[in-house]
């Protein structure tokens, strides 16, 4: 399993990620488990460009991408050795190296900001979030360098983290915990 460095080199991408923040904090309420990562990974895969689907065939083998999605949860569980992977020396190997990835699926920021005041601040954190971590992905995704290994791996990050970013109280207040510790309409 490849390691994927969290480093973001590439303006274009740093505008791309911000992008599809501010739009997850514009998104309707609305939440899922594993069945509703599945379902948005079959949506997503079923609208790739054709030169999306072509890499993401190169990289995972198939545009399944539903098959992945929910891989990142999976990989949170392992931390308590529960789960599909609860027992996967690789996941726990990689929660060993990156023992905060249990936070890259989400982003602690006050409420009403404006664009602007919206874009310093997701720039200026430092500590893992979803943001960083999504540059990260990003990064390796376009590094002729990395591994397909690598790729693999940081594909798996990148569709969650961007299902994540979609969810109610993802991108929110840190006193709402990314809305796991409340229930909408039945969805958590
Ligand atoms: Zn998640």
């Amino acid at each position: 399993m490849g390691e994927p460095s969290l480093i973001m080199t590439h303006p274009f991408q740093r505008t791309g990620s911000l992008l599809l923040l501010a739009l997850a904090c514009a998104a309707p309420a609305q939440a899922w488990n594993a069945e509703g990562h599945a379902a948005v990974g079959l949506v997503a895969g079923q609208n790739l460009t054709p030169e999306a689907r072509k890499q993401v065939i190169k990289i995972l083998g198939s545009d399944d991408l539903a098959s992945i999605a929910s891989w990142m949860d999976q990989l949170r569980s392992a931390y308590f050795h529960t789960g599909p992977l609860g027992d996967d020396p690789e996941a726990l190997k990689f929660n060993a190296e990156f023992p905060k990835n249990n936070t890259w699926h989400y982003v602690d920021l006050p409420l009403g900001l404006d664009y602007r005041d919206f874009s310093i601040k997701v720039e200026g954190m430092t500590e893992p979030n979803a943001y960083i971590a999504l540059l990260g992905m990003e990064h390796d995704l376009n590094d002729p360098n990395a591994s397909r290994d690598q790729k693999i791996v940081a594909l798996k990050f990148l569709v969650h983290i961007v299902e994540d970013m979609h969810q109610p109280m993802h991108v929110s207040r840190a006193e709402d915990k990314g809305g796991n510790s409340r229930s909408q309409d039945g969805a958590y």
